[in-house]
């Protein structure tokens, strides 16, 4: 296995630095990737089907389409449902910014419904009172890995699509395995997520006229059974080529061990972090849900000076970034949509003091306790980390 530098790592020097997410590749990688290599049929060949059904097998869905990325994915879930001009679509703003792109693209709004301040995802009673006549989906995330309220969500009565790029591996509350409930659910494969293929994605779904339709628009609008340069719709090119699937088949070989490293990590970050007052670590399991371990990100005791906070941390090798900013703050948001400061008041809280720690599946003991010692002593320096 090669040695390879997080470009994300942040400052210190080469013995110092814990990067802030690293992939693990071995030789199953190169052995899959090398055959599709060898083979000269570099995409639209063999491994992009046995990967789709090999990950829909996985997640319990029953079809899957591979695509470029999540965020395509996310578009084209919307697109097969018919979300267009006009229409409205409910999401919440504490997320990666793509959850809410998509709805723009198809010249939809992203209608916010503020968050539950424990599980950090989409409020379902905020959510409902957000629906309008225009509303024509939801579009829950769930964040940080842990599963959305899905019963309470369906009860409205909406079509819905699952964005799951933070949650493989997770369970709902009910038991499920995230992806299988039915909706159109999307995963990704950035290399930051539990199972990478550099970049790409995959929209699992039980409906055969949503896989069709999606296997068509990520292919410029072309169906599986038409001649070459034979298009009868609108669309794009969101195909995953065979070398990234290949990498994707290994990764899902060893799936279990990258999340099991995960939930390691994590439970040596609980212990580690237990003790720090005022800070708020993820929520703990509750009833049959689980979380898909995806980053470890912790809300900073109230008062703190976050970038300060993470300054000291980059000081001493351990990079730490603000996860997430609150989507409707952004720039391009508040002019778009007239957002302000107030809007989303659980949301801003949360995103004002959140900070994703490094976090990957081989990360040992002795970096889990540098970073929990770094952390501990930059916010016992109180007055320094705090507002003046
Ligand atoms: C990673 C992620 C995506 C998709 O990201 P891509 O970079 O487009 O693969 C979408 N939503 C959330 C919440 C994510 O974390």
């Amino acid at each position: 296995m090669t040695a390879r530098l997080d470009p994300e790592s942040g400052p210190g020097g080469p013995d110092s630095l814990i990067p802030l997410a690293r992939p693990v590749i071995g030789e199953r990688e190169e052995e899959l990737v090398l055959e599709v290599l060898r083979s000269g049929q570099l995409s639209l060949g063999p491994m992009a089907p046995a990967f789709e059904q090999a990950f829909a097998a996985r997640v319990g869905a029953r079809h899957g389409s591979a695509v470029s990325s999540g965020t395509a994915g996310l578009h084209l879930a919307l697109r097969a449902i018919g979300v267009t001009d006009g229409d409205e679509v409910i999401t919440t703003p504490f997320s990666f910014v793509a959850s809410s792109n998509v709805a723009i693209y198809e010249r939809a709004r992203p209608v916010f419904a503020d968050i539950d301040p424990v599980t950090l995802n989409i409020d379902p009673d905020a959510a409902a009172a957000a629906v309008s006549p225009r509303t024509t989906a939801i579009l829950p995330v769930h964040v940080f890995g842990y599963p959305a309220e899905m019963a309470a969500l369906e009860k409205l009565g909406l079509p819905i699509v699952e964005d799951a790029c933070e949650a493989l591996g997770g369970v709902y509350a009910d038991g499920g395995v995230i992806g299988g409930r039915g909706h159109q659910a999307v995963f990704a494969f950035y290399a930051n997520k539990q199972m990478t293929t550099g970049e790409g994605g995959m929209v699992v779904s039980s409906d055969s006229a949503h896989k069709q339709q999606i296997d068509s628009e990520r292919n410029q609008g072309r169906a599986p059974n038409m001649d070459w340069l034979d298009h009868d719709r609108l669309g794009f090119n969101y195909r995953l080529s065979d070398l990234a699937c290949a990498l994707g088949l290994a990764q899902l070989e060893r799936l279990d061990s990258l999340l099991d490293g995960r939930a390691r990590v994590a439970a040596l970050y609980r212990e580690a972090l237990s003790e720090i007052e005022g800070l708020t670590l993820p929520c703990e399991d509750a009833g049959l849900a689980r979380r898909g371990w995806f980053v470890f990100v912790v809300q900073l005791p109230r008062g703190t000076d976050k970038e300060q906070t993470m300054r000291a941390l980059g000081a001493q090798g351990i990079p730490a970034k603000p996860y997430f900013p609150a989507i409707h703050l952004m720039s391009y948001y508040q002019e778009k949509f007239g957002h302000r400061a107030g809007d989303f008041p659980v949301c801003e809280d949360v995103s004002e003091r959140s900070i994703a720690l490094p976090f990957f599946p081989q990360m040992t003991e002795g970096q889990v306790d540098r970073v929990a010692s770094a952390l501990t002593s930059v916010l016992a320096r109180g007055p320094l980390a705090s507002r003046a």
